[in-house]
């Protein structure tokens, strides 16, 4: 079998989930958007369900509707982009939680469904989703008169904890949920991580469950062994992979490994990121290739039968670092061709 197999660790998820809800009075939820983060919704949703977590956050109503199905009754399913045309069977017949971003989504879910539970999002300043203040000071009393689940912001800048954007957040959250006795949330991970002014009734951490930053005591989660199809010697003057981006002046074994940037190893990566054999980093020679990549195994004493790609010594932000972008971009981008391999849970 050539292709590559991306480890899951349910029990790290879990320990994540746990110290995330130890460092707040509030209740704290899971988002679980986009597949989990790329690791499965289904067996990360259905392990943390069984562990307690009673609220969980998807981006669209779709998710929602495979996540419930999943989960059976019970657990509150909020879905970030509310209610859009077309969403009102899934949210009437699967139990689903619309957070109602707009005066127009506020006028589908009263007139389509009334009397299902939803939520409100509101704008404070990051300009993406959610009523904007004047359009929720319009809205308000029918809002609150028909009992939110909840009422929600989201912030800009909780990755930078020292930036004013998320105190100016913060104070417009308080001043356009002043008097409600609705739950609240504003916190993602990073709103967790800075304290309890922050913290309301719910938080909703994602990535930190999955092991990346900002939560950097955050256990990792996911780990990705690839297998090498073949290895050659290559003499001085002769040239790795597309483009004889790599050229030699030694003597050279290569390894052939059997994933690429279909894989979501971005082909930015290559110049600066390894693999491992065990504690070994080797460095990748040449381009990453759709499905493969070339790695310099000379300084290894045998051949190796597997590299690790995420393990121990690379976590998805030092991945993160080396393509210029971040963890939650990495983990997203693994695609469907691993295969994934569930511990613990
Ligand atoms: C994605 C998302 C979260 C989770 O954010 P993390 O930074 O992954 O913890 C929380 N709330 C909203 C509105 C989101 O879109």
């Amino acid at each position: 079998m050539s292709t590559a197999t991306l480890t899951v660790d349910l029990d790290a998820i879990l320990a994540n989930w746990r110290a995330l809800n130890a460092m707040t009075r509030s209740e704290t939820g899971a988002v679980v958007k986009a597949d989990a983060y790329g690791l499965g919704a289904a067996r990360v949703g259905r392990t943390l369900a069984k562990a307690g977590v009673r609220s969980f956050f998807v981006a669209a109503a779709e998710e929602g509707a495979a996540l419930r199905q999943t989960l059976g009754p019970g657990p509150t399913i909020y879905i970030f982009s509310g209610h859009m045309p077309g969403d009102t069977d899934m949210i009437g017949d699967l139990d689903l939680v619309p957070l109602i971003n707009s005066l127009e989504q506020m006028i589908r879910q009263i007139e389509a469904l009334p009397g299902h539970p939803f939520g409100v999002q509101l704008d404070t300043g990051m300009n993406r989703l959610g009523m904007e203040p004047a359009e929720w000071a319009a809205l308000r009393e029918i809002a609150l008169g028909q009992d939110p689940l909840l009422v929600m912001s989201h912030l800009a800048c909780a990755d930078a904890p020292d930036h004013p954007m998320n105190a100016q957040q913060l104070n417009a959250f308080l001043e356009l949920t002043e008097g409600i006795t609705a739950p609240r949330s504003l916190a993602n991970t990073g709103g967790v991580l800075m304290g309890a002014d922050y913290h309301f009734d719910l938080t909703r951490p994602g990535i930190g469950l999955y092991g990346g930053q900002p939560y950097a005591e955050a256990q990792p989660v996911a780990a990705i062994e690839i297998p090498v199809i073949q290895c050659r010697s290559i003499e001085p003057g002769e040239s790795v992979g597309y483009g004889n981006a790599f050229t030699t002046d030694t003597p050279r074994r290569i390894a052939t490994i059997s994933a690429g940037y279909a894989d979501g190893i971005l082909r930015a990566m290559g110049p600066k990121a390894f693999v491992w054999a065990g504690d070994e980093p080797c460095a990748l020679a040449g381009r990453i290739s759709m499905d493969m990549m070339g790695v310099d195994i000379t300084h290894l004493p045998k051949d190796p039968k597997t590299l690790d790609l995420l393990g121990p010594h690379q976590t998805i932000d030092v991945l993160a670092e080396h393509a210029s972008t971040i963890g939650y971009e990495i983990l997203t981008s693994l695609g469907n061709r691993y295969k994934r391999r569930y511990i613990g849970g």
